[in-house]
């Protein structure tokens, strides 16, 4: 076995693929000590700051006093928990939708939703882009898949004409796609999804508590109330702690607990992380403050590192790529901004195309502006040293 693994494991060096994981030494807070050095936060979804929110905590440690440690096993056997059923009618509430199913994590979602719901002679037509929890949710149902190249609606549509011999037909889309941090045209796509009478479902991991006037995300963002019929979303990001969730009618919902396989075959959330979500959704709505500063800070990071000349593709959300090309060089750029003081991960391979190595930055609401701008100087001095910007 090992001369396989060292083979492998060289091979991924070679190409410039290797991910050294970060040691942190306390909370994804906007600074973090790394390795024994004190950085600016740009690698966490943290986007509100709500990881560590007194009321988020007080409410965790509750739960953990009255539900203890776990759930149980898993929820078709063991059953569901009064703090489970109270977070799930808060989703519900939130996303806008009659009813909600919480899952183990985002991916699980994806994943279940996907293939409990089609499968084979079913077709899922999904953006080439889309997180890798679609694209294995699609491979699991046995459906047909049909890729268009990113945002393209022309394909999208000859898709769905071609669609027509199906049994059923699923457009997927993230809201916002996690690596170039721009937004899907949903308007457009409800209306394509509507038109051709196939079923709409979008990942709104990083658009939950970031878009929408009270948080609700994507589809309150562009008023599509009703024309989305499946969101999905994570516990993980603007939520601050861990999991997931879908959120649809109360028959998808149904029909989810019978045939998604992370629900059916893996134990549910802890009671404490329940809590959390539920108070982390009533903050979400009751301090707005947060989302505004999380959007000042953001068009104050964007526009600054677009002003240094850094290439930063299409972003219109708090994700905002530096976009390098070669994994090397942006795993250098990465280390060199670490020993700076900020923490910028690279994004290589197979997150993103081999050649399209970018350094993702995501900053957060609760980041001063003096922290965003030494992270500009940083950015500034290791771009023009290693020729990434003139
Ligand atoms: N969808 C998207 C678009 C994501 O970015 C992520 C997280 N990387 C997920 C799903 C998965 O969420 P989780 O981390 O909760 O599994």
């Amino acid at each position: 076995m090992d001369h396989f693994i060292d083979a492998t494991l060289s091979d991924i060096s070679r190409r410039g693929l290797i991910k050294k994981i970060h040691v942190l030494e306390g909370a994804a807070e906007p600074t973090v000590i790394v390795d024994g050095k004190r950085c600016i936060q740009l690698a966490s979804n943290n986007y509100l700051g709500l990881t560590t929110h007194p009321k988020i905590r007080a409410a965790a440690i509750e739960a953990f006093s009255l539900f203890g440690a776990g759930a149980g096993a898993v929820m078709p056997i063991t059953g569901t928990m009064t703090i489970h059923q109270e977070c799930e009618r808060s989703l519900a509430e939130l996303k806008g939708t009659p009813a909600a199913l919480l899952m183990q994590s985002g991916y699980s979602a994806n994943v279940g939703t996907i293939s409990g719901l089609l499968g084979p002679g079913d077709v899922v037509i999904s953006d080439e882009t889309n997180h890798a929890s679609i694209i294995d949710g699609i491979r699991l149902s046995g459906a047909d898949k049909k890729i268009y190249p990113h945002l393209d609606l022309n394909t999208l549509e000859q898709h769905l004409e071609d669609a027509s011999g199906y049994a059923k037909c699923l457009v997927v889309t993230d809201s916002v796609f996690s690596m170039e941090g721009d937004i899907a045209p949903l308007p457009e796509i409800a209306s394509l999804a509507q038109t051709y009478g196939a079923a709409l479902m979008v990942d709104d991991a990083h658009a939950t508590g970031v878009l929408g006037k009270n948080g609700g995300g994507s589809v309150e963002h562009f008023d599509l109330q009703g024309r989305v019929d499946i969101q999905i979303g994570t516990l993980s990001k603007a939520i601050g702690a861990v999991g997931g969730f879908v959120a649809a009618t109360k028959g998808v919902i149904e029909l989810l607990r019978h045939k998604s396989r992370p629900f059916l075959f893996s134990s549910g959330l802890p009671p404490s992380v329940a809590a959390s979500v539920k108070t982390a959704i009533d903050l979400i709505r009751e301090e707005p403050w947060r989302r505004q500063k999380l959007w000042k800070n953001s068009n104050f990071f964007k526009n600054g590192l677009k002003d240094l000349g850094f290439h930063t593709g299409s972003s219109k959300t708090p994700i905002t790529p530096v976009v390098i090309g070669e994994s090397n060089v942006a795993t250098e750029m990465s280390e060199r901004l670490k020993g700076e003081g900020v923490l910028a991960s690279a994004i290589v391979f197979p997150m993103v195309p081999e050649l399209a190595a970018r350094i993702r930055t995501i900053v957060m609401g609760t980041h001063s502006q003096e922290e965003l701008t030494d992270a500009l100087g940083a950015f500034e001095r290791i771009g023009k040293d290693m020729g990434v910007i003139s």
